[in-house]
């Protein structure tokens, strides 16, 4: 690779790290310490009305007693509003105001986005209706034919959407007044020369459409590597309230019993290990090997 490495762990900090969040923060982190790269953290508490206090401290400190130090400071997306204004501002003939609720936008039925969210019908597209005032801000996708994103991700190969029928024109700025994860993370994601995103297949929806905005924006796509999403007895994604991962600050025994699980869930075939320093010294090499089959699989 003749570009350095640049790889990021992002979470919400919408409550405890769970089980799931640290299978993608070990995903990432490994493969930035395989590659020689660089590891930043990236708090994500762009929405405010979510992000419950306390928790990022709680997560930061979480990665530190686990021995996953980030290269760099913490960004805090709350503090970074004037940048992703400024990029909707750069775009702004790409965007529109939008006037519709969400009832209107359910009742057009076009269905849901992967990620849940309503399919938008296009409705405001070519202006406000008399007497509607703006309630988000829409990036403009384009149409039919010519609406198809392509990426080749580095786990589940070539992923490819259409982002007309698969999404429509999505959020940038949302009803509430807070900028939309979408464009928060394209902004960051660029600003930091992130080269590599690893993160749970919980976004691999959404990367599209992240795609999509950095053509718009004119920014670089990173690689992108979507680990499998941890899910419980049941089947069901491990949400922030079930499986919450609990270390105490200096219980080392308890730290690499966490890390060994996660380990475990990316398929690492690893020992039991005696310390920290003893895990990762067993882990990037195991994950190295494990780079080595995935990137040839899809050379
Ligand atoms: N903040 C997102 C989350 O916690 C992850 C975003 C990303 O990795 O792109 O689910």
């Amino acid at each position: 690779m003749n570009q350095p490495y640049i790889g990021r762990f992002a979470p919400s900090p919408t409550g405890p790290l769970h089980a799931g969040s640290l299978v993608a923060a070990l995903a990432s982190y490994l493969d930035a310490r395989a590659h020689h790269g660089t590891w930043l953290v990236r708090i994500e508490d762009i929405d405010e009305g979510r992000s419950v206090p306390g928790a990022a401290e709680g997560i930061l400190a979480l990665l530190d007693s686990l021995g996953m130090h980030a290269d760099g400071e913490i960004v805090w997306q709350s503090r970074r509003k004037h940048l992703y204004q400024a990029a909707a501002d750069r775009i702004a003939e790409h965007t529109y105001p939008c006037g519709c609720n969400r009832r209107e936008i359910a009742d057009s039925r076009l269905g849901v986005a992967p990620d849940g969210a309503a399919i938008y019908p296009g409705t405001c597209r070519y202006g406000l209706a008399e007497g509607r005032s703006m309630r988000s801000l829409r990036l403009r996708v384009p149409d039919a034919g010519y609406d198809v994103i392509s990426f080749t991700d580095r786990f589940a190969g070539e992923v490819t959407q259409r982002l007309g029928a698969d999404s429509g024109d999505f959020v940038l700025k949302r009803a509430d007044g807070f900028w939309a994860y979408q464009l928060a993370v394209v902004v960051d994601d660029a600003l930091q020369g992130v080269t590599d995103v690893v993160r749970g297949a919980d976004l691999l929806d959404s990367t599209p459409r992240q795609v999509f905005l950095q053509r718009v924006l004119g920014v670089p796509t990173p690689r992108y590597l979507h680990v499998p999403v941890v899910r419980n007895e049941l089947g069901e994604k491990l949400s922030k309230q079930t499986g919450a991962v609990a270390v105490l600050p200096g219980d080392e025994a308890a730290a690499v019993a966490v890390l060994l699980q996660a380990a475990r869930f990316l398929d690492l075939p690893l020992e039991k290990a005696v310390s920290l320093d003893a895990f990762w010294r067993a882990a990037i090499p195991a994950w190295d090997h494990k780079l080595a089959s995935l990137d040839a699989r899809l050379a």
